[in-house]
C-alpha cells in the first residue's frame, strides 16, 4: 500500500466511530521509507498508537564510520532519538481530544544508552515511535490524520533521519565522545584503576531534579598531582585527570564541600553521557555498584553471615529472609547481593549508609561485647574484601577517622576541588590509634549464589499471564507486586525499568527454571541481548526499552516481595584467599 492510499482511507474515516481506525494497521510505503502502523490505539484517551519508519541506508545516507563499532552505533542511535524527538515535538499540536495530534518517542536523559527506539540493521535506520490518532470526542477527525500520518511524518524522517540535514558537528563529537569513555573505562582495568574523573570535568548538576549540568558558579575539577595519570583517547588524544586506584578510597573533608557530587559522578560513570553534560570523560569501572540502607525493603533468602551473626532467638543468617528489614541489615543484603551478581567496586556514602553499619567504635566495643552484638561493621571486612575478592570500595566518610587504618587512598574533597590527604591521615591514624578491636575474623565469609524459584516470579493478573507495567520513574507493577526500585540509584531511565520487568518475564521461560542459580541466570539475560538486542527479551517491536546491567537486573529480582529461592551451596565461595 502506498501513502496516497493511506491519505484517502484517513479521510473517509472521517466523522466515523474511532474502532475504525484499526483499518490502517499496516505497511505504507512513502517517498524515501516505510510507514508501518503495528497497534492502533482503542479510544484517543488511551495509550497511543505505535508506528514504525524504516529508512533505508541509501535514502538515510549515514556514513558507515558512524557506526562500525557498538560504541559508536549505540551513540548514533542516541542521537537521532534526540533529534526525531525534539522535532516530534514541535509537530505535536493537539488536534481534538485527549492525545490527539501527539508524536513521541523515548526521551532520554543526560545518559547515551542502547534503547529499542532506533535501531540500525543492515538495510537501513528503523525508528519506533507513538502517535495519538486524532479524534474530536469518539470520532475519528481523518483530515488531521492524514496531515499527521501523511505530511508531519515525512518531514521528521526528512528533518532527523537523514544525514544531510543533521549538525554533522555535533553527531561526530557524540559519536566520538561516546567511543571515548568506553575505551577510556576498558583501559581503566589495564591500569588497575577503578574510576577516572578528567581535569575540567563539571561534576555539580542544576538541582536534585535536574540532572543537566550546573550552570553558574560550577567549579572545575582538577586532579590532585599525586593522583594524576594521563590517556591517549583513540579520538581526541591525550586527556588527564583523576585515577583513583583499586583498592580503599576514602572521600573526606567538611560538610557540602563537593564529597556526594563526586561520588555520584563515579556512581553513573557506569554509563556515557552525551557531549556537554561535564561527566562525558568520568568513568567508572562497569561492575561498580552504589550501596546503601534501604530499610524497610525484603530480602529473600541471602547469605549475609559475612556481616550479621548471631541473630537474638539464634535465628541463622546464612539463608536469611524477611519481608522489612532494618538499615543495617538491608545495607548488608545489598553488598552481598551486588557481589553474588559480580560486583568488583562497591560505592558507599555515609548519607545513605546505616551508622551501626558503618562503624562501632572502641568505646561501643567495651560497652557492648562482641558477643551481643550481631552485626560486624563494614569497617572490619573491608580489607578482606580487596585482598581476598578483589573487589575495591570508594567511602564517602566525612564523619569517621577509624577508617583511616584501613584506606589505600585518602581524598579530601576542599571547596569543590580534591587534595590526596593520603599520607596525613595515616600520619593521623599512626598518632592517634584507635585502639578498635579487629573484629572481621579470619576471612570475609562466604558469598553463596541462590536458585530463584520460578514459581515465586508470577507476573500474572486476573486473566492476563503477563501483566507488567512500569508506572513512575522507580516502581515496576509486576503481576500482582510492586518493585519498589527507589533506592536503586543506578537506574537513570525508565526505559530501563521496563526492559528489566521484560527481561525478567523473558528469563521465567528459560534459564530461570529452578535449577540454574541467579549468576548463570544474568549472563545468560545478558549475553542474549549483547547478542541479539533488547528485541530478544521483549515483544516485537516495542519502542520503549532501554538497556540495563545485570546488576540493576539483579536489583529488581532481589526485591520482587514473592521471590524464593534456594541456596546453591554448591557454587559458595567460602573464601578465595
Ligand atoms: P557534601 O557531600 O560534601 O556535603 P555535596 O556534594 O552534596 O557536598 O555538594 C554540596 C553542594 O555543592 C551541592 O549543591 C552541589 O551541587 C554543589 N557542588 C558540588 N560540587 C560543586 C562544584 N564543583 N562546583 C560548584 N558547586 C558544587
Ligand atoms: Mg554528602
Amino acid at each position: 500500500m502506498t501513502q496516497e492510499i493511506l491519505s484517502s482511507t484517513l479521510i473517509d474515516l472521517d466523522g466515523r466511530g474511532y474502532k475504525a481506525y484499526q483499518e490502517i494497521k499496516g505497511r505504507y510505503q512513502f517517498d524515501g521509507f516505510t510507514l508501518i502502523v503495528d497497534r492502533v490505539q482503542g479510544d484517543p484517551f488511551a495509550s497511543p498508537s505505535k508506528l514504525r519508519v524504516r529508512v533505508p541506508h541509501a535514502v538515510a545516507r549515514f556514513p558507515q564510520k558512524l557506526y562500525d563499532s557498538t560504541s559508536r552505533e549505540i551513540a548514533l542511535r542516541d542521537y537521532l532519538t534526540r533529534q526525531f524527538g525534539l522535532a516530534a515535538g514541535q509537530k505535536s499540536d493537539r488536534r481534538g481530544s485527549g492525545k490527539s495530534g501527539a508524536i513521541a518517542i523515548a526521551t532520554p536523559g543526560q545518559t547515551i544508552l542502547a534503547r529499542t527506539a532506533v535501531l540500525i540493521d543492515e538495510k537501513g535506520v528503523e525508528v519506533r515511535f507513538v502517535a495519538g490518532l486524532p479524534a474530536r470526542g469518539r470520532r475519528i477527525l481523518g483530515r488531521q490524520a492524514a496531515q499527521m500520518l501523511c505530511e508531519d511524518i515525512p518531514e521528521l524522517v526528512a528533518q532527523t533521519l537523514h544525514y544531510p540535514a543533521l549538525n554533522q558537528g555535533e553527531l561526530q563529537q557524540q559519536v566520538e565522545a561516546a567511543e571515548d569513555a568506553d575505551w577510556l573505562r576498558r583501559e581503566l582495568m589495564k591500569r588497575n584503576l577503578v574510576a577516572f574523573v578528567p581535569n575540567g570535568a563539571i561534576l555539580p548538576r542544576c538541582s536534585g531534579a535536574d540532572d543537566r549540568p550546573l550552570r553558574e558558579g560550577a567549579i572545575a575539577f582538577q586532579s590532585p598531582p599525586s593522583l594524576e595519570v594521563e590517556f591517549c583517547c583513540p579520538n581526541q588524544g591525550q586527556i588527564a585527570g583523576m585515577g583513583i586506584p583499586a583498592g580503599i578510597t576514602l572521600i573526606v573533608g567538611g560538610g557540602y564541600h563537593g564529597k556526594s557530587t563526586l561520588l555520584r559522578a563515579i556512581e553513573v560513570g557506569v554509563y556515557n553521557h552525551i557531549p556537554g553534560d561535564g561527566r562525558e570523560f568520568t568513568v567508572t569501572h562497569p561492575t561498580a555498584v552504589k550501596i546503601r540502607a534501604e530499610d524497610g525493603r525484603s530480602i529473600a533468602g541471602v547469605d549475609i553471615s559475612p556481616f550479621i551473626n548471631g541473630l537474638p532467638q539464634g535465628r541463622s543468617t546464612d539463608h536469611f529472609s524477611t519481608t522489612n528489614a532494618s538499615g543495617s541489615t538491608s545495607q548488608a543484603a545489598n553488598i552481598m547481593e551486588a557481589l553474588e551478581a559480580g560486583a568488583e567496586v562497591l560505592l558507599i556514602d555515609e548519607d545513605t549508609s546505616a551508622t551501626n553499619f558503618t562503624i562501632r567504635d572502641r568505646r561501643m566495643q567495651q560497652l557492648i561485647g562482641k558477643d551481643k552484638e550481631p552485626i560486624t561493621p563494614f569497617i572490619d571486612k573491608v580489607r578482606q574484601l580487596y585482598e581476598e575478592r578483589a573487589v575495591s570500595s570508594i567511602l564517602v566518610m566525612g564523619g569517621s577517622g577509624d577508617y583511616f587504618d584501613v584506606a589505600d587512598t585518602v581524598i579530601a574533597m576542599d571547596s569543590f576541588q580534591p587534595r590526596d590527604v593520603t599520607e596525613n591521615a595515616k600520619q593521623i591514624a599512626r598518632n592517634y590509634p584507635t585502639e578498635r578491636l579487629p573484629e572481621g575474623g579470619q576471612d570475609f565469609g562466604p558469598v553463596t549464589p541462590r536458585i530463584p524459584l520460578p514459581d515465586s516470579i508470577d507476573p500474572s493478573r486476573g486473566r492476563r499471564a503477563v501483566k507488567v507495567k512500569v508506572r513512575d520513574a522507580d516502581e515496576i507493577a509486576f503481576g500482582m507486586e510492586e518493585i519498589d526500585l527507589a533506592a536503586v540509584e543506578q537506574l537513570v531511565e525508565t526505559g530501563q525499568l521496563r526492559a528489566i520487568a521484560a527481561a525478567i518475564v523473558s528469563a521465567k521461560g528459560k534459564s530461570l527454571d529452578g535449577r540454574t542459580a541467579l549468576p548463570e541466570i544474568l549472563e545468560d539475560v545478558m549475553a542474549e541481548i549483547a547478542d541479539r538486542g533488547l528485541d530478544a527479551i521483549a515483544e516485537p517491536y516495542r519502542g520503549d526499552l532501554a538497556q540495563f546491567r545485570r546488576f540493576e537486573l539483579a536489583a529488581a529480582l532481589n526485591r520482587l516481595r514473592s521471590l524464593r529461592v534456594r541456596p546453591d551451596r554448591d557454587l559458595s565461595t567460602p573464601t578465595l584467599r
